[in-house]
């Protein structure tokens, strides 16, 4: 663990009410809730900025907006996701999650913060709790995005088509972040692409169901399926650019029901993460020439191709995002801000931003101590971040790059 410098004397972050951030932490880690099926969680937070004294509305669902007018100045939107995952919790934390939901389908599952969004929604509140008990601080507008179904790519699109920026004052930039499992106490950022763009697709091949012992009346689904996945492999080894990386993952196939019957059908799902669009639109044509080229080769009707879910880029400006990186150098101390390579994973933040064509700024804050063994990596049912440095950092992080823009170029300490 690494514990960044005490805030200075003087300094906003004085104003933190450590045993209120634990609180509020505790309550959302033990009742995490489905994607866009966080009511629990939006009343919790509505409550927060009620006694904040934050004026806010619904968005999108289950989405929660403040808006904090404070005089002249920039306007600035920070978003934290809310939703947990369909996970049973395994970290023995003693205030683990035992909670359930029910997914689209009617099947109850349990549910967890694997992902650790309710360090994303503590560290949010807590920000604005420490910037509202210092409004001579600072000058500008806070939009405070309490985000929905990140987890499904649903959020983001719902908030913006439910009218988020036309109901909302639009901003010169939004930031976000996300707790890793990287050192506590310390933020990672990259400079341009900060997540990969993701698709999935499921795919169905069509075959002709016949007896075992009879194949020259079939066409068989499972070999041609063997061979689609065979060869999707090329995608990214033959046929892309090595300096241009992108993955395509099978994560399912199912096909039949008995050793002795050829099946009608084989069904598997993609799952593709590229950085670039030039690239994304190559290997997602690619991957639909292999499976029609296949198909036919086989004899085999057409395959039905369908889109799961597309997460958009997530990308940090290059000039928002040194301002915000000098002032996280500053507040948190050089050692403690590394900027990285991108990370394959993706998120669907970006859309809040480039929907409307303004700069935004994405960083990744650790909740883990690397010396205590190998950190858990999200989504797992080991994913329990430490409570400190996390949320500290998590809040500090949240306030510096708020201030970056609205403390007037000076880091808001009181001199
Ligand atoms: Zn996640
Ligand atoms: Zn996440």
């Amino acid at each position: 663990m690494t514990t960044p410098p005490e805030t200075a004397p003087g300094s906003l972050m004085a104003g933190l009410d450590t045993e209120r951030m634990h609180r509020i932490y505790r309550h959302l880690h033990a009742h995490p809730e489905l994607s866009m099926r966080e009511h629990a969680t939006a009343d919790f937070v509505a409550a927060e900025l009620d006694d904040l004294g934050v004026e806010h509305f619904r968005c999108g669902g289950t989405g929660v907006v403040g808006v904090v007018r404070n005089g002249e100045g920039p306007v600035v939107a920070f978003r934290a996701d809310t939703d947990g995952l369909p996970i049973a919790e395994d970290t023995g934390l003693d205030y683990a999650s035992t909670a359930t939901g029910t997914l689209s389908d009617g099947t109850v599952v349990p549910v967890m913060h694997g992902c650790g969004h309710d360090t994303h929604v503590t560290s949010l509140l807590t920000a604005a709790r420490v910037l509202l008990a210092r409004t001579d601080a600072w000058s500008g507008t806070l939009v405070l995005v309490f985000q929905p179904g990140e987890e499904t790519a649903e959020g983001a699109r719902a908030m913006v088509d439910d009218g988020l920026w036309e109901r909302a004052p639009r901003p010169d930039v939004v930031l976000g972040q996300h707790v890793m499992p990287l050192r506590a106490g310390t933020v990672t950022l990259s400079h341009g692409t900060a997540m990969a763009m993701a698709d999935a697709l499921r795919v169905t091949l069509y075959g002709r169901q016949s007896h075992g012992s009879q194949p020259q009346s079939s066409i068989d689904p499972i070999v041609l399926g063997a061979h689609v996945v065979a060869r999707l492999q090329t995608i990214a080894s033959r046929e892309l650019d090595p300096r241009s990386p992108a993955v395509v993952t099978v994560g399912t196939f199912h096909a039949g029901l008995k050793e002795n019957i050829i099946p009608d059908r084989a069904e598997f799902t993609l799952n593709i993460r590229t950085f670039e669009q030039p690239v994304r639109d190559r290997v997602l044509a690619a991957v639909r020439r292999i499976i029609t080229g296949e198909a036919a080769v086989s004899g085999a009707p057409e395959p039905l191709i369908e889109e799961v879910y597309t997460f958009p880029r997530c990308h940090n400006d290059p000039t928002a995002t040194a301002r915000v990186e000098s002032a996280l150098r500053a507040e948190l101390g050089e050692d403690n801000v590394v900027v990285d390579a991108p990370v394959m994973g993706s998120e669907d933040f970006g859309h809040l931003a480039e929907s409307i064509g303004v700069p935004s700024v994405y960083w990744m804050f650790g909740g883990f101590d690397p010396d205590a063994g190998e950190p858990p990596v999200n989504h797992s049912p080991y994913f329990g971040p430490v409570m400190e440095p996390t949320l500290t950092t998590g809040s500090r992080a949240a306030v510096t790059g708020i201030l970056a823009y609205l403390g007037g170029g000076a880091t808001g300490t009181d001199e």
